[in-house]
């Protein structure tokens, strides 16, 4: 059976990944069945970028086909900022509590308390046999003040979300289930999902 390689290390993910690919005639791994590869630089200058060459990368090192991702927010007001730097933005990778401060910072600073805002995310693929896809997913909100909500992580409690079922809530304040059906992530995944059964029903 065709054996694909879930690269990432977050569990959450990972969960997520798996569930969305049980429906595939597949053997899914993960990183954690492999010894520990050293992490390739995430140098790309779009999410695109960043996704395929972590695909790639990580399919040349386990010799399987490969699934990545990234993703992050963009702030209208900061010209579509912190992109691919949301993980990193105040500095120290993964800090959610600094990159956040910064944002509110950076929009007090011109005078303003809110901005559209968007996540986006793009899911590669790269098989050894050189197929390659990628699928993208964006949702749409409002980056401001106050924080509200306990769930998710990164920037929820300062994303409302635009979708009008959940509206004047933050990503933060979504169940995970919520959160799987609007985000970024999830509609990636659901259109990886529908593309690989096509790439793999044709190689059967
Ligand atoms: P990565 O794709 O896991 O590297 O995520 C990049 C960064 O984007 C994260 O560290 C968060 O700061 C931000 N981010 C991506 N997706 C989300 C999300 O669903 N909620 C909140 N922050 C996110």
């Amino acid at each position: 059976m065709k054996k694909i390689v879930i690269a990432t290390k977050n569990q959450g993910k990972l969960r997520e990944m798996r569930e969305a690919f049980a429906s595939l005639p597949v053997e899914v791994l993960s990183l954690e069945d492999f010894e520990a590869f050293p992490e390739p630089v995430e140098d790309g200058a779009t999410f695109e970028d960043n996704a395929i060459l972590k695909a790639r990368y990580y399919m040349e090192k386990t010799g399987c086909a490969c699934v990545a991702d990234d993703s992050g927010l963009e702030v209208a007001a900061l010209g579509g900022a912190p992109g691919v730097f949301s993980a990193r933005y105040a500095g120290q990778h993964g800090d959610d509590e600094a990159n956040n401060v910064k944002v509110v910072a950076l929009l007090a600073a011109q005078g303003l308390a809110a901005s559209a805002a968007d996540y986006r995310c793009v899911l590669a693929y790269c098989d050894t046999e050189g197929r390659k896809i990628h699928t993208e997913g964006r949702c749409d909100g409002f980056f401001g003040s106050p924080p509200r909500g306990e769930n998710g992580f990164g920037y929820d409690p300062y994303f409302y979300v635009r979708d009008e079922r959940y509206a004047g809530r933050t990503m933060a304040q979504l169940t995970l289930e919520e959160k799987d059906g609007i985000s970024h992530r999830g509609q990636a995944l659901r259109k990886l999902v529908a593309e690989l059964h096509q790439l793999i029903g044709g190689l059967q």
